[in-house]
C-alpha cells in the first residue's frame, strides 16, 4: 500500500541519510524517522490500536507529532491532532467525538492532560523508546480515512473532516506542481502543525521530496529571523498576521534572507502593504486559498503574478476544479459575486459521524460548498471577498462567534450578546462582543472577559465589550452583524 504511513519507508529508501527533521540541537535523518515511526506503530498496536482506530496527539511541533501521525499510518489507524490552545473541556469533546481511544502527549501539556475526562489511554512522549523497529506492513486502502481534524462550524460544535490516505497524496502533487519543492529544501515549521495548511503544505510535501523539516515548536517573530539565517531557510509558510510580526520585530531590516526562495502567504486574504513590505526586501509572496475540507489546497497565486494580482489567492491548483455559483445555484458571471465550490482528488471524503453536516456541504458528484464568496477576473484569478458566515480569523486561528456567544451566554448577568471581529493590526481581527445586560445587572468587562478565561481558547476570548440595550435584528430574529459592525466599532 502507498498510504501515508509508507511515506518514511519510501524516503528512507531513496534518502536514508538526508536529515529529515531539524529540532532545537537534535537532528534526525530520513532512516532515523522511519526507525522511530516503526516503534511508535509497535507500541501503539501493544496499546490495542488497529486499523481505524483513532490516535490523537496533543504537542507542539516536534518530531513525535511526525512519528506518531507515521506510526498511526502503518497500523491504518486515523491520526486525530488536536489544537494546542484548546481549554480541557474542548478537548474532551473532540476526543469524545472522535472516538479516540489512545492520546500521546507532549510534556508541554501535562497541566491540561491532567484536567481531561474522556477515557482514553494516555501515552506521554517517548513511549515508544522500547519498541522494535522492525518491518511491519498493514493494508490500508487510498480511500480510507488518514486523519480527521477538527475545524469549528458557525452551529459552534468542532466537526471532524476527514482526510483519505488519497487526499493527502493528491494535495502534496497539487502543492508541488504549483510550489516548486526540491529535494534540498529547508522547509521553516513554525506554523502550528495540528493545523492542515501546516502540514499538509509545508511538512507532507517536504518529507516527500526529501527536504529538510525545521521544526519550532511555538512562533517567535524574532526566533523566525534568527533560524532562517541559521539553517539557510529556503521555504517557510505562514498567515498574514505570522508574516506581519515578522516584519515588525527589531531584527527584521538587518536579517540574513538571501538564502528564501519560496514564502507562502495563505488562509486569509493579504493586505497589499504587506505585499509591498516583504518586496521590498526582495521577498515575493505565492499566495493560496484553501480550506481543511480540501486538504487544503484550491487556489494558488504564482510569485510573478503577485504584484499585478496583488489581493487574488489565484488560479485552481492542477488537479482541482473551481466553480463559482449565485445563491441560486446558477454560474456567476465573472465580475458578480459568487460562492466558491471545489471538486478535485484532494475534497474530504465528509465530516465524522455527521452525514447530514456531509450532505450540506457535498453534492452527489464530488463538489464541495466553501461558504466562501469570490469574484474572478478576465484571467480566471479569483479574489476572496467574504464568507458566507460570520467567522472571522485571529492570528491565523478561525473564530466563529457562535461558539464564543454561547460560552458568554453563560455568564448569569448576561441577557443577550453578539460577537463579530474587527480588524486588528496585530491579529488581523480580534472579537468584539455587544452585550445587553440582564435588568439590574451592570456587568464590567473585566469580569466577562475573565469568565471566559478557561472556557474557550485565548485566541477566541473577545478583546473588547461594548454594552447596549438592546441588538439590532431582522424579522426572524436574527442578529444583524452588519448592523453591529456599522455602528458600534471601538476598533
Ligand atoms: P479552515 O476552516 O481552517 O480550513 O479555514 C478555511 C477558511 O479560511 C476558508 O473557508 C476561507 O474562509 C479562509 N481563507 C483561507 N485562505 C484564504 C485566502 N487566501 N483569502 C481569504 N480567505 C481565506
Ligand atoms: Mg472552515
Amino acid at each position: 500500500n502507498w498510504g501515508l504511513g509508507s511515506w518514511p519507508l519510501r524516503r528512507a529508501r531513496m534518502s536514508p541519510d538526508r536529515v529529515a527533521v531539524i529540532q532545537g540541537e537534535r537532528s534526525y535523518t530520513y532512516q532515523e524517522m522511519l526507525e522511530r515511526s516503526l516503534r511508535v506503530a509497535h507500541a501503539l498496536a501493544a496499546h490495542g490500536v488497529r486499523a481505524g482506530s483513532r490516535v490523537a496527539y496533543l504537542g507542539p511541533n516536534h518530531p513525535a507529532f511526525l512519528e506518531v501521525m507515521f506510526g498511526a499510518g502503518l497500523l491504518g489507524a486515523i491520526f486525530v491532532p488536536l489544537n494546542t490552545r484548546l481549554a480541557a473541556p474542548e478537548l474532551d469533546f473532540i476526543l469524545a467525538d472522535s472516538g479516540a481511544s489512545v492520546l500521546v502527549w507532549a510534556p508541554s501539556h501535562e497541566a491540561v492532560v491532567a484536567q481531561l475526562a474522556a477515557p482514553v489511554t494516555l501515552l506521554p512522549h517517548g513511549f515508544a523508546a522500547d519498541a522494535p523497529a522492525t518491518p511491519l506492513d498493514s493494508p490500508v486502502g487510498p480511500s480510507s480515512t488518514a486523519m480527521i481534524l477538527y475545524t469549528s462550524g458557525t452551529t459552534g460544535r468542532p466537526k471532524g473532516v476527514m482526510l483519505t490516505h488519497d487526499n493527502l497524496a493528491w494535495n502534496t502533487v497539487n502543492l508541488l506542481l504549483d510550489v516548486d519543492l526540491t529535494s534540498s529544501e529547508v522547509t521553516l515549521v513554525s506554523a502550528p502543525m495540528f493545523h492542515v495548511a501546516a502540514l499538509n503544505q509545508t511538512v507532507l510535501p517536504t518529507f516527500c521530496k526529501g527536504g529538510t523539516l525545521v521544526l519550532v515548536p511555538a512562533f517567535d517573530p524574532a526566533e523566525t529571523l534568527t533560524l532562517i539565517a541559521r539553517h539557510r531557510v529556503t521555504y517557510l509558510f505562514g498567515v498574514p498576521a505570522m508574516f506581519a510580526a515578522i516584519a515588525r520585530s527589531p531584527g527584521w531590516s538587518s536579517a540574513d534572507l538571501s538564502s528564501v526562495r519560496s514564502l507562502i502567504c495563505g488562509g486569509a486574504p493579504v493586505p497589499a502593504p504587506l505585499i509591498e513590505i516583504y518586496q521590498r526586501r526582495g521577498l515575493t509572496f505565492m499566495q493560496g486559498y484553501g480550506l481543511t475540507e480540501a486538504a487544503p489546497g484550491v487556489l494558488f497565486l504564482r510569485a510573478d503574478q503577485s504584484a499585478a494580482k496583488a489581493g487574488s489567492a489565484g488560479t485552481p491548483a492542477f488537479f482541482t476544479d473551481v466553480r463559482r455559483v449565485a445563491v441560486d445555484g446558477s454560474a456567476a458571471p465573472s465580475d458578480a459575486p459568487g460562492e466558491i465550490l471545489v471538486q478535485g482528488p484532494n475534497v474530504m471524503a465528509g465530516y465524522w459521524n455527521r452525514p447530514a453536516d456531509t450532505a450540506a456541504v457535498l453534492d452527489g458528484d464530488g463538489w464541495l460548498r466553501t461558504g466562501d464568496i469570490a469574484v474572478a477576473d478576465p484571467d480566471g484569478c479569483l479574489y476572496v471577498r467574504d464568507r458566507v458566515s460570520d467567522m472571522f480569523i485571529s492570528g491565523g486561528e478561525n473564530v466563529y462567534p457562535a461558539e464564543v456567544e454561547s460560552a458568554l451566554f453563560e455568564h448569569p448577568e448576561v441577557a443577550e450578546c453578539a460577537v463579530y471581529g474587527v480588524p486588528d493590526e496585530r491579529w488581523g481581527e480580534v472579537g468584539c462582543a455587544v452585550v445587553v445586560p440582564r435588568p439590574g445587572c451592570s456587568p464590567d468587562s473585566s469580569g466577562l472577559l475573565a469568565f471566559l478565561d478557561g472556557r474557550i481558547a485565548r485566541y477566541k476570548i473577545p478583546k473588547s465589550v461594548v454594552f447596549a440595550t438592546e441588538l439590532p435584528r431582522t424579522a426572524s430574529g436574527k442578529v444583524l452583524k452588519s448592523r453591529l459592525r456599522g455602528s458600534s466599532g471601538p476598533a
